[in-house]
This record gives structure tokens, C-alpha cells and sequence, in this order.
């Protein structure tokens, strides 16, 4: 059995402030994470997170700022850090692009992949004022004019280095449709399937020093410095060490790379390229996750309806955060979002459903039995098969479901069994005794069972849940596991009443 496993997720510009994808790409892999460790305590599970720090718009908010480009990423990298941290994921290696054995594996990369790369005419829209260039969808999409400056871009001609991407279609193909490399979900999959099957055109990977100086430079080339492509994929497999530290090999090819849809086509064309002009195996699967709306609308600066991870966290606290993203956002799909209905679930599912259960149990194992909890080793072993497979299928959505459920169940359990009735013929009754110590044990029993299928989603709730049942005596004080709130539904703004 592998006794490495390696998870990854996407490294974002530092240019801008972190958003609910970046949140969700850590927060599933950090699920991932914790519940393989979890599985097997024996098992080493390497976990990357990074930023991608070179190109033209970071050179350009840096010279805006007076600041030099290092200097700008060094005072931005920290807020994606934050964010992760605030999130409690348990990442492994935090890579920035622009550290020196990134840089220099990058440039030996470049070296490898030689065979492969050719230099010829590019051309391009350009814009003077931003110095760099924009791609023909973007030209299109602004009309041909600088939403920055007000000017036309202009057609410029640049001898830029090419990577033969081309030639690598058919074996892409073949990797995707054998699962040698797995995409997740599979409407996914067809549809990059149709879009290799279009044919794949070469790339420029490689800019001009005129055009642009903050990047990696071409080696033996000076006039270049490296685009975008091959410096900022590159990263899964310099953070583990490749090329000079022989353990990378221990741990590539990753397991699961987590990615936003927007940038599946990189990597199921241009990283699977790199990676077979390398001769390194590619990722056993990609897992794609979809985007959050807001009220059924797309996330934007300008609609101003842009929801901010850190806020959230701060007003509901971490849990309810991990919470509504795991389950009430699918896995594998777009999902949704508003403050009401965040704050409701919260208010139903976590302080209702979840936390008066425990409290429930846990107060009548206190008042009935002075705290002490039955014989839970009576009580058999409980089929989580759908819950592992859930989390196999890496459709997490599904899983925590599956622990809700039994939440629910158990709600339902300790109604029809009414525990407080029979806590009332105690005296009377002299079997009541040892059926009121069966319920209860039973309960406790099955809310260790939740706690531990909430460990990689929830992973301070888990832990109290455990803490109370665990010892065969309930401690005391009893702290509620979640406090009701009432913060957006009583702004006026979007009250309903
Ligand atoms: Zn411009």
C-alpha cells in the first residue's frame, strides 16, 4: 500500500484579494487531507498551497504602488496565507513562484522540455500603457480598447519561444479516456474530451524583456523572460522538490489536484504536456469544482456582490463556514449563496439539529446517570459504507449528508423512544433502569460515530462532540456547541418582514 499521498490546489495571482473559490479549492482539499489522515494515522499526506507571483499585472500594481515587484508580493502573498490559516487547512508546503528553488527547477524544467520548444513570431494585441499583451478573447471582450487606459490596443509582433502543445493531443486523449488521469465530474471530461478532439495549437511561453521583466528568465536566452504557463504549473512538482530532491518522487504524481472549472483547460492540455515531455506520470485525477453565486448572479466587483471568506468566517465563526461549503455548495457542481440562507441552515442545522441533539444526550446522561455512559461496547459497528464511498468519489457534499442524516435519524430515535418517559419510571418500574441506560448509551455511541464522520469537515465540532462521549463519563460544564445568530437577517438592507 502507498504510504505517500500528495493533494494540490490551484495558486492564485497575489494580485487580488482571496475569494470563496480560492476558499474552496483549500477547504476541499483540506477535507481530503484530514480524512486520509485520518484513515490511516500511518500515512503521509503532503499538502501544497502557493501563489503564483510573475507576470505583467503584478509588475504593473507594484510600479502603481512605487514598489518593486518582490518587495509588492512579499506584502500581498501574506493575505492568501492568512486566509488558509484562518481556515485551519492543513497544508503541508506553501510555494511561492518566486522562490529560488522554484525559479531554478523551473529553468531546468525549461532546459527538459527543450526538444519541444521553438522560437517564432507572436503577435498580439498590445497595450502601450499597461505594457503587456491581451489575449484575442479579451480584445473582443473590451471592444478592442484599454478598459484600463482608453486606447486601442495595437496588433504588435514579438519573436516569443513556442511549446509544442500540438503534438501531444492524442496522447492527452488517450490518458483522459483510459483514466490514466481522471477528471471529476465527468460532463467535465467530455467536454475537455471535445475540446482536445479540436486540436490543440502551440503555445507562447515567453515574452519579450521589452514586454516584460518580472517573470523567470529564458535560461542562455537574455532578450526572454518565461510566460505564464510554464512557471506558474510547474509548481506541483518543484514544492514536493523536483528536480534535486530525489523524496519528490515519492509523492508525484499527486493524488488529487484540486482545480476551479475556469482553469481545467490548462491543466488537462498544457500540464499533462509538460509533464509527458518530462517523462513524469500525470495526476490520477482532477477534481473540478464549480463557481458560487450569489443569489442565482456571478460574483462581481462591480455588482458589488462579493461575498468575502474572511468576513464570513469572523461573524459565524470557522465550523459554520466549513460547514454551508461542504455541503450546501456540491462537490462537483456550481452552487449558490446567499447570507439568509447561510445564516438559516446555521441556525436549523448546526444549533438545531447538531448541537441541541448533543446537548440533549449529553444533559440526560448528566441528569439521569450522574454522567456516566452505558456499556457502549454492546453496541455493533455501524455500516459507513456510503460515506466512504462518498468521500471516495470525492463527492464530499454526499458525505457530510450522510452524517446529517444520521443526525436526523437519531433526532427521530430519541422521539420515538422518549428517554425523559422513561426516566419517569425509574421508581416504578424496574426495568426502566436498564432500557434508559441502553437509549442513552446507544445515543452516545452514535453521536461518536457522527463526530468521527465530521472530523474532516468540522473538525472543532468533531472534536467537542468526542471530547463528551468519549471517556465513558460526560464532563461538565455543558457549553453549547453553537450559538444561535441573527447578523444579515436583521440588517434592514435585506430584512423580509
Ligand atoms: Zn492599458
Amino acid at each position: 500500500m502507498k504510504k505517500q499521498l500528495y493533494i494540490t490546489t490551484a495558486i492564485p495571482y497575489v494580485n487580488a484579494k482571496p475569494h470563496i473559490g480560492n476558499a474552496l479549492d483549500y477547504l476541499l482539499a483540506d477535507i481530503w487531507a484530514r480524512y486520509q489522515r485520518e484513515k490511516n494515522p500511518n500515512i503521509n499526506v503532503r499538502f501544497q498551497v502557493g501563489t503564483d507571483e510573475h507576470g505583467n499585472k503584478i509588475e504593473q500594481k507594484a510600479k502603481e504602488l512605487g514598489l518593486d515587484a518582490k518587495t509588492y508580493t512579499d506584502q500581498t502573498y501574506v493575505n492568501f496565507k492568512y486566509l488558509m490559516d484562518l481556515m485551519q487547512t492543513t497544508y503541508t508546503d506553501f510555494i511561492r513562484t518566486s522562490d529560488e528553488h522554484h525559479v531554478r527547477a523551473v529553468q531546468y524544467i525549461w532546459q527538459k522540455l527543450s526538444p519541444y520548444i521553438y522560437k517564432a513570431k507572436y503577435s498580439g494585441w498590445y497595450c502601450v500603457g499597461c505594457e503587456r499583451f491581451y489575449t484575442d478573447l479579451e480584445a473582443t471582450e473590451h471592444n478592442g480598447i484599454c478598459p484600463d487606459h482608453q486606447r486601442p490596443f495595437e496588433r504588435v509582433e514579438d519573436e516569443n519561444y513556442f511549446f509544442k502543445l500540438s503534438s501531444f493531443g492524442p496522447k492527452i486523449i488517450e490518458a483522459i479516456e483510459s483514466g490514466k488521469m481522471k477528471i471529476l465530474p465527468d460532463y467535465r471530461k467530455t467536454e475537455i474530451l471535445n475540446l482536445l478532439k479540436d486540436g490543440l495549437t502551440d503555445i507562447s511561453i515567453s515574452r519579450s524583456v521589452e514586454k516584460l521583466k518580472w517573470g523567470i528568465p529564458v535560461p542562455n536566452d537574455p532578450t526572454q523572460v518565461m510566460y505564464v504557463w510554464l512557471d506558474a504549473l510547474s509548481n506541483y512538482i518543484t514544492v514536493i522538490g523536483y528536480p534535486d530532491r530525489p523524496e519528490y518522487a515519492d509523492f508525484w504524481p499527486a493524488d488529487v489536484q484540486v482545480i476551479g472549472k475556469d482553469i481545467l483547460r490548462f491543466h488537462a492540455a498544457i500540464w499533462p504536456a509538460m509533464l509527458m515531455g518530462l517523462d513524469l506520470p500525470l495526476p490520477k485525477t482532477l477534481l473540478v469544482h464549480g463557481h458560487v453565486h450569489v443569489n442565482n448572479v456571478k460574483m462581481s466587483k462591480s455588482l458589488g456582490n462579493v461575498v468575502d471568506p474572511v468576513e464570513l468566517i469572523k461573524e459565524y465563526g470557522l465550523d459554520a463556514f466549513r460547514y454551508f461549503f461542504s455541503r450546501h455548495i456540491p462537490t462537483q457542481d456550481d452552487g449558490d449563496f446567499t447570507y439568509e440562507k447561510f445564516e438559516t441552515l446555521y441556525n436549523n442545522e448546526l444549533c438545531n439539529d447538531l448541537g441541541n441533539l448533543v446537548h440533549r444526550v449529553a444533559s440526560m446522561i448528566l441528569r439521569y446517570q450522574a454522567g456516566v455512559i452505558g456499556d457502549v461496547k454492546k453496541i455493533g459497528a455501524k455500516d459507513l459504507s456510503i460515506y466512504h464511498q462518498a468521500m471516495k468519489n470525492l463527492e464530499f457534499n454526499k458525505a457530510i449528508e450522510d452524517a446529517f442524516n444520521a443526525v436526523k435519524n437519531l433526532n427521530r430515535y430519541l422521539d420515538e423512544v422518549k428517554p425523559w418517559k422513561v426516566a419517569k419510571e425509574l421508581e416504578t418500574n424496574p426495568d426502566a433502569k436498564d432500557h434508559l441506560s441502553e437509549i442513552l448509551a446507544t445515543s452516545a455511541k452514535e453521536l461518536l460515530n457522527i463526530s468521527m464522520q465530521l472530523k474532516p469537515f468540522l473538525p472543532d465540532t468533531a472534536n467537542k462532540i468526542e471530547h463528551l462521549f468519549k471517556d465513558g463519563v460526560v464532563p461538565e460544564p455543558l457549553i453549547p456547541l453553537f450559538e444561535r445568530k441573527y447578523i444579515k437577517t436583521k440588517d434592514p438592507r435585506i430584512s423580509h418582514d
